[in-house]
């Protein structure tokens, strides 16, 4: 197996979080910024932020394209948390544009707005299958429409709040601000 090395995209948001949760998982990871350095990397986290100014950095920064066609062709494996998995969701209305890497449909802001972030137990039915673990939702996107090649990996009630096609795994909470690591363990043998 390749070496794994992590990067975290470093443009806007939570990117210290993961940065540390992937230095406790014992990878050295990079801020990436440029895509020459994703030549560097096996695994990607796209962090929460704002959804539309990663996407315009993204575009600015020259890795809106390369990012995707990297996962296309098996080089990369991507977890994105909140605005990070809103980019990787199916196309739809909303700006802004994504990717179509997982086939869901992201509703951005679905739970509220900022006032109406929440801390809510979630339950984990498959990948790191955590049991319950803390689920932190801030201006989390909603997971709509749903194609039956996307696992879902953990719920919140009846709704799927993780979930993953092939090696990209998205998450409508923040993983990376709870101490428990082991989202990023599981993502990291991906
Ligand atoms: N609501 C934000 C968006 O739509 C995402 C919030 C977050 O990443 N915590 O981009």
């Amino acid at each position: 197996m390749a070496a794994i090395c992590a990067g975290v995209l470093a443009l806007q948001g939570s990117v210290e979080p993961h940065l540390r949760a992937l230095s406790r998982c014992g990878v050295d990871p990079i801020e990436l910024r440029r895509p020459d350095q994703l030549d560097q990397i096996t695994h990607l986290v796209l962090p929460g932020g704002e959804s539309t100014t990663l996407h315009h950095l993204l575009q600015l920064h020259s890795l809106s394209s390369q990012i995707p066609q990297r996962v296309a062709t098996g080089q990369l494996a991507l977890l994105g948390t909140c605005a990070g998995a809103i980019l990787m969701g199916r196309e739809c209305q909303e700006s802004p544009p994504r990717w179509n890497l997982i086939d869901v449909e992201f509703q951005r802001n679905g739970f509220g707005r900022q006032v109406h972030s929440f801390i809510e137990p979630i339950e984990w039915i498959a990948g790191p299958d955590l049991g319950t673990s803390e689920g932190i939702f801030i201006r989390a996107p909603r997971i709509g429409v749903s194609s039956p090649a996307v696992e879902v990996l953990a719920t919140l009630g009846s709704e799927a709040v993780a979930v993953r096609q092939d090696r990209c795994v998205a998450c409508t909470f923040h993983p990376e601000l709870t101490g428990d690591d082991r989202v990023h363990q599981w993502f990291l043998r991906l």
